[in-house]
């Protein structure tokens, strides 16, 4: 008796299309564009923040979210418990969304 014939492969799957990661160059169907706080830096009276729009997959910008938290807890000092929720947790969150961002879908026109 012959095994069943495995189902074909839907000519297009449904949900968003898969788009190469410019970090590790892996397909992704959740390609992320976000405003990181690049640098952040707090001295008594003086404080200065720099962000950077990254492009991503989600596991590429958790992973540049972690190392740039990691990086500001010096110099952001005493304000890092402050802001570290905001300017982290906060893009940590929206990398759990499906489907990729709207600059995203907007520069390769889906
Ligand atoms: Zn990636």
């Amino acid at each position: 008796m012959n095994a069943p014939a495995p189902a074909p492969a839907p000519a297009h799957a449904p949900g968003p299309p898969l788009l190469e990661c410019p970090r590790c160059a892996r397909p992704t169907a959740s390609l992320k564009h976000l405003r990181l706080l690049q640098l952040g830096l707090f001295a008594w009276l003086f404080w200065y923040v720099r962000t950077v729009g990254v492009v991503a997959c989600p596991r590429c910008m958790r992973r540049r979210l972690l190392v740039t938290a990691l990086l500001n807890t010096v110099p952001m000092n005493v304000l890092w418990p402050i802001a570290a929720p905001l300017a982290y947790g906060i893009p940590l969150l929206l990398t759990f969304r499906k489907g990729h961002s709207k600059v995203v879908r907007r520069a390769v026109g889906v």
